[in-house]
């Protein structure tokens, strides 16, 4: 099985969620004792959240490549970015080591495009709602176009990542919330909904919308083992 070097910590919160579904999936499909060969480099997201919303992407990157490259010397054989964010940043850290990167996007597509859903609802930060580098990823390679709520609704679906979600608080109120947004958006002909960040699977699941729902955190993980499996 190949070794697997996972960039989190951003936040902690999902990168547990990712460390248990790579271990989960492992086992699944090794059984007994089997588990997942992993490096971690896990960033303090106190100082990346700031750099974010300061809009200094230039020394994130020079993180993010830092990162890439210690877990590239350390072993690992393909990269995770676990955070839907920071895939901003993708090209530059691809472009910078020798082993591939797997984008979240690529993994999220092959589900949805299984499902023929082509026109979801993105609930995600700010900046993977309102940039280019993910809808952007999504519509040009796979022809899907993610549809993002209107103002208010997108400070307040970013506003729960940080404050509330990334630091392990979870309440009805913002669940309502994000639920508000799916149902404005589903009266607009939207045919499923993307969690886009890999905390909102904290707050809302598959039970909890008529539309089918893909979850880019459980995604992502599963194609990693699929990547480390060999398939
Ligand atoms: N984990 C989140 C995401 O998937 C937000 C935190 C971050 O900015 O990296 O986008």
């Amino acid at each position: 099985m190949k070794t697997l070097g996972l960039i989190g910590g951003m936040s902690w919160e999902s990168t547990t969620t990712y460390y248990r579904l790579i271990n989960e999936a492992t086992k699944a499909r090794l059984g007994g004792l089997h588990s997942a060969p992993l490096l971690l480099y896990s960033f303090d997201f106190a100082p990346v959240a700031e750099l974010q919303a300061a809009g200094k992407w230039a020394k994130l990157e020079t993180g993010m490549i830092h990162a890439a490259r210690r877990l590239e010397g350390a072993g690992a054989d393909g990269i995770v970015i676990c955070t839907n964010t920071m895939h901003k940043l993708y090209d530059a850290v691809q472009a910078a080591i020798d082993i591939p990167v797997l984008h979240i996007v690529d993994a999220t597509a092959a589900a949805m495009q299984a499902q023929r859903c082509k026109q979801p609802i993105l609930l995600a930060t700010r900046y993977t709602m309102e940039q280019a580098f993910y809808k952007g990823r999504f519509a040009d390679k796979f022809g899907i176009d993610a549809r993002v709520p209107d103002e208010p609704g997108r400070t307040a679906v970013h506003t729960i990542i940080y404050d509330e979600l990334c630091r392990g608080i979870v309440t009805p109120a913002a669940k309502a919330t994000y639920l508000h947004e799916i149902e404005i958006l589903a009266k607009r002909g939207a045919d499923s909904v993307i969690l886009g960040c890999t905390e909102v699977g904290m707050l809302i699941g598959a039970g909890d919308t008529a539309l089918p729902v893909f979850d880019t955190t459980e995604i992502h993980a599963r194609s990693a083992v699929d990547f480390a499996l060999g398939d």
